[in-house]
């Protein structure tokens, strides 16, 4: 389940950085943002059964849940921007990998 949320929010996540050339990408920032959706969204997902983890699968087709993760995620990559692991100096367009 979790896995599942999480290749969501990293695709978003990478829509999103698209619009917003200016937000750093580096790796630390990259694992930030993530976290902090997860962090986010862990509430509303939780479920152990079976049927909660199909019912989550098909729930993350839907434009307006992937709307609303949009806006969690934006709002973690603006949380992360304002206050990065490292020096504002050191911000990078794009992840060395
Ligand atoms: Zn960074």
């Amino acid at each position: 389940m979790k896995n599942l949320l999480e290749g969501s929010i990293r695709a978003i996540y990478e829509e999103l950085r698209e619009k917003h050339p200016g937000m750093c990408a580096c790796d630390a920032c990259r694992t930030d943002v993530v976290a902090f959706s997860l962090n986010a969204t862990h509430p509303r997902y939780t479920s152990g059964t079976d049927m909660g983890q199909a019912l989550i699968g098909v729930d993350l087709q839907r434009d307006q849940t992937r709307a609303e993760l949009a806006v969690i995620v934006l709002d973690a990559m603006r949380r992360v921007a304002s206050n990065p692991r490292h020096p504002r100096t050191q911000t990078q367009t794009r992840a060395q990998s």
